[in-house]
């Protein structure tokens, strides 16, 4: 028994009797732990390709040509798939200088081990194999996720190698403090998660809360004293029909909550009065099914977008929804922020575009003005080849690119902004429009602004809910104009409800609005029917 994906093999060189690890015999489907000939049985398992060279360096141990090997070849497991495996093995001789043992390890890369090399714990996928077999038995589990925050900080100024040291110390405290109340994982990076079957979320932030104490109080690595802050979500699964990739999916959303609203105190996911968690998951899991089976019950209301002076339409922003027989019809802001972290969410946000471009193709017809606005979420643009994605769409569609215009919120400052810089500069470079979303909602608007060329800023209703009673309202919103005008963007308001409103912001040269009082979201179909102008 040795680590994991590692085999040990030892043959008797004078009867050509071997015994191999029972761990690679169960996954090859090899004959038996013992063999006569084990050489000429595992070449069958080679691959064609590889069979050649692996013949001839047994052939040169047997006769006597090597002394040892060391080569990499494919091998075939019971399932019918190769792995790639390294396999290294020397000849042990006897007093007299014979051949006595040829001894040696096999290396399989194409088994994820479970074991986090750096610090011991069971890894990701330990983690998910665990969560999943707590889901099957319906064994009622708290699980919780937590992080160290600028752990980068570290890094920097010590050394990468410093670093690793410290999340070793870090990940044995972890381990200590958990006791065998759960069990420790390290997930990647300075994401640790516990799954346990006897504390309660409430004991889970107690002991969360001590030990967040013990690293303010003295964290000690080779002499220094460092000061650690945590982040961390938790939840409560409990007969749930859900998979271990919903769960994560809320753990995470839970973890980021901490993170950036809650200086680090533990956050459990939906934990709020009156809100069924359990009912949450749930409905959570099955849009995320619908995701794999091919977007049934998402579609999209395209909601008008009118010119400020003459109130004409000249486009319309892509709503998604999604509906299903069980749980009706859910809202956007339920799904979409859990969600946009999850490794499928892509796959979601090109449906999102290529359904959009359809339906916008045939209003284009009509309305040669027509801009349709697509909502992006900054783990899309993250994604590799995601602007290569964009402009293949429009290419398949034969769709303008001047006639999509993609919404960012200030969430994307969540990315590196390099990165965030040339994703932008790329699709603008191809002609089409960038909007920056829900303007003034988060704390480094006018940063971005500065370092990120927008055509659009779209105004977050929450400015102009008011702006009928309050002076100072209206006083924000030509500021917010000004501003605008500085960066060269247009300004869009949302949530126009009333023509109060409207009357005022006219004065203020704002270029579009957006908002009930013109119409609520509707089916891009409806939006064809609109012979006359929406609000006429
Ligand atoms: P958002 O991008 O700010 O979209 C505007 C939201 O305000 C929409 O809610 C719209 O129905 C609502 N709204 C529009 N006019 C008025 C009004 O006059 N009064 C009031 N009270 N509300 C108004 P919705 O459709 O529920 O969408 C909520 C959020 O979900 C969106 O906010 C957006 O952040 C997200 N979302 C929706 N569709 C998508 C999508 O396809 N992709 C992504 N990434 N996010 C989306
Ligand atoms: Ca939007
Ligand atoms: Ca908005």
């Amino acid at each position: 028994m040795v680590a994991e994906g590692t085999y040990v093999f030892l043959c008797d060189m004078k009867y050509d009797f071997s015994r191999w690890s029972k761990s690679a015999v169960d996954i090859f489907g090899l004959p038996s732990e013992y063999m006569y000939g084990a050489g000429d049985i595992w070449e069958s398992w080679i691959h064609p390709e590889d069979r050649a060279a692996y013949h001839k360096g047994i052939d040169d141990i047997f006769s006597g040509f090597a002394s040892g090997h060391d080569m990499q070849y494919r091998a075939r497991r019971l399932t019918g798939e190769y792995d790639v495996c390294t396999c290294r093995g020397i000849v042990i001789r006897d007093l007299a200088g014979e051949p006595d043992y040829f001894a040696g390890t096999i290396r399989n890369h194409g088994m994820q081990g479970h074991i986090d090399t750096l610090t011991g714990l069971r890894n990701q996928y330990g983690f998910f194999e665990d969560l999943e077999g707590c889901i099957k038995r319906n064994t009622g589990v708290s699980v919780c996720l937590f992080g160290i925050s600028r752990f980068t900080e570290i890094n920097e100024i010590y050394g990468y190698n410093f670093g690793n040291r410290v999340l070793q110390i870090y990940a044995r405290r972890v381990f200590e403090k958990v006791g065998n109340a759960g069990h420790t994982y390290r997930l990647d990076g300075t994401k640790f998660a516990v799954i346990s079957n006897t504390l309660s979320i409430a004991e889970m932030r107690e002991k969360y809360n001590r030990f967040r104490d013990y690293l303010h109080d003295g964290f000690e690595v080779d002499d220094k004293k460092l000061l650690l802050d945590l982040h961390c979500g938790a939840l409560r699964l409990h007969h749930f029909d859900i998979d271990s990739q919903t769960a994560y999916a809320c753990l995470n959303y839970a973890d980021e909550e901490s993170k950036l609203r809650r200086q680090g105190d533990m956050v459990e996911f939906n934990n709020d009065a009156g809100e069924n968690s359990h009912e949450r998951l749930e409905r959570l899991h099955a849009i995320r099914l619908s995701i794999t089976h091919g977007f049934e019950g998402f579609y999209l209301l395209f909601q008008p977008v009118v010119d400020a002076r003459t109130e004409r339409l000249i486009g319309a922003e892509a709503l998604l929804r999604w509906k299903n027989d069980q749980y009706g019809m859910v809202p956007p802001d339920e799904f979409i922020p859990i969600l946009e972290t999850d490794p499928l969410f892509p796959e979601l946000g090109e449906w999102i575009l290529r359904e959009s471009i359809l339906a916008s193709k045939e209003i284009l017809k009509d309305r040669p003005d027509f801009v349709i606005n697509v909502n992006l979420s900054y783990a899309q643009m993250e994604k590799p080849g995601f602007t290569d994605m964009v402009f293949r769409i429009l290419d398949d569609q034969g769709f303008p690119p001047e006639h999509l215009c993609l919404e960012v919120t200030e969430r994307c400052r969540l990315l590196d902004l390099k990165l965030l810089k040339d994703v932008i500069d790329r699709l603008r470079d191809g002609g089409i429009l960038i909007a920056l979303d829900d303007f003034g909602t988060g704390f480094s608007a006018v940063g971005l602004l500065k370092e990120i060329p927008f055509d659009i800023i779209k105004i977050d209703r929450s400015f102009v809910q008011a702006i009928e009673e309050k002076e100072i309202d209206r006083q924000l919103i030509r500021n917010i104009v000004e501003l605008a005008a500085i960066f060269g963007a247009k300004v869009c308001v949302e949530g126009i409800e009333t023509p109060g409103m409207r009357d005022i912001l006219q004065i203020y040269r704002v270029g579009s609005f957006q908002g009930y009082y013109y119409s609520k979201p509707i089916p891009p179909e409806e939006l064809l029917d609109l012979k006359k102008q929406p609000h006429e």
